[in-house]
């Protein structure tokens, strides 16, 4: 396709077709506007999607998450392993139960948690381990789960950018080939499915799934007509109707979009190769065809090389942007923060997610882009690139 549909291209926008608005309007029109039905039916789809497994929606990724840390009982003196290369909410959730997170450096491969050396870390306070998916590129599930079970660890997998994703032919939240803990997705408006803000709890039985619901709502249980109890404290966590029926139609939109995403990021390699852009120090993500959902295509930039000349990311972002381009940065380094940095953190404790961080890239990727728009990417890079 030699032409673009985007005069400024974003890294991201979703997809959101005309059926999907009429049935967000059906929702409106139905009276019923907060959870009901829609989420009933959004949380029965997902778990077909799981294999069957007990799923739960909520108000967002980060509400998930962190109703996953206190399903698994994880508070005040426990300990949660990490990755300070994510979204900030990863590390605040554990915060936010009175946890402590311990952060791991990571693959500069996969930009994922480097699990070997995730053993060292570990100590009598260890509790859980959470990984990451950046880019929706899953980590070893076997050693992940290998190394949880040896030492007893549940496992809180922030799957926010993951769905879709697999390992060893299993999709990402579903259990067969290997274990899986509990595992938290986002629907947020970048993600490759949204509800413009919600998200699931894949969980491991109903007492879990008891106990989520009752966290997503005050931790109020009903009974009868009349009845009500609260033994638990629980915030405001639902999931709307409204969100719910987008979800349902993303669902069956997931395949085709996961396929376009997959056809874009395979020309993003054939394009890269015919420059001399690797050579000059460029760093491609991972060709992860099998297990990656394509949620991002991020390059790590030749940083040094960058400095030299005077240039910084920014530069390099804002030529881009003159050129109609726009990129993201996922993520600034979480142990670098101030809130983190006073609490004892910094990211010289992670060295190679400090190198990584300064320099990591996010180019345009999403279903709505053709590959020309591919092309100029590319073609733009090579050109703001070219002293290099
Ligand atoms: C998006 C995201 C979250 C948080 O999800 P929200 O729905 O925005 O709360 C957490 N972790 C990662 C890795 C994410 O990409």
């Amino acid at each position: 396709m030699n032409h673009s549909n985007l005069p400024f291209l974003p890294f991201t926008k979703p997809t959101i077709d005309e059926a999907t608005i009429s049935a967000v309007g059906d929702v409106l029109r139905s009276g019923w506007i907060t959870n009901g039905p829609k989420c009933l039916e959004l949380e029965k789809s997902l778990s077909d999607y799981f294999g069957g497994r007990t799923v739960r929606c909520f108000a967002n990724g980060s509400a998930t998450m962190e109703i996953a840390l206190r399903v698994a009982n994880i508070g005040p003196g426990d300990e949660v392993i990490t990755t300070p290369m994510s979204w900030v909410s990863t590390s605040n959730v554990i915060l936010a139960v009175g946890a402590r997170p311990i952060f791991v450096d990571i693959d500069p491969r996969t930009r994922n948690l480097n699990l070997e050396l995730i053993e060292a870390a570990i100590t009598p306070q260890t509790k859980a381990i959470m990984p990451v998916y950046l880019s929706g590129l899953p980590v070893d599930m076997v050693r992940l789960y290998q190394i949880a079970h040896q030492y007893k660890l549940r496992v809180v997998e922030d799957a926010a950018q993951a769905l879709g994703s697999s390992w060893l032919g299993d999709t990402i939240g579903s259990a067969n080939h290997f274990p899986s803990d509990l595992v938290s997705f986002s629907f947020q408006a970048n993600k490759n499915l949204t509800t413009i803000e919600g998200g699931c709890l894949v969980m491991n039985n109903e007492i879990e799934a008891i106990l989520a619901q009752k966290l997503r709502i005050q931790g109020v249980t009903r009974t009868g007509l009349d009845g009500m109890e609260v033994d638990v404290l629980g915030g405001k966590h639902n999931l709307t109707d409204v969100n719910a029926v987008i979800g349902i139609h993303q669902l069956k939109q997931l395949p085709d979009l996961m396929q376009q995403r997959q056809t874009l990021a395979t020309h993003y390699f054939d394009c890269f190769e015919k420059t001399t852009l690797i050579e000059q120090g460029l760093e491609l993500p991972p060709k992860d065809f099998t297990n990656s959902n394509w949620h991002m295509f991020q390059v790590v930039l030749p940083i040094e090389k960058l400095h030299q000349l005077g240039m910084n990311r920014a530069t390099v972002m804002q030529k881009l942007k003159d050129m109609n381009i726009g990129t993201g940065v996922h993520y600034p380094l979480i142990n670098d923060f101030k809130l983190y940095r006073e609490l004892g953190y910094n990211s010289n404790q992670t060295p190679i997610a400090q190198r990584v961080g300064s320099a990591i890239l996010t180019l345009p990727l999403f279903p709505l882009m053709t590959s020309y728009d591919v092309e100029r990417v590319v073609h733009a890079l090579q050109l703001v690139l070219k002293e290099i």
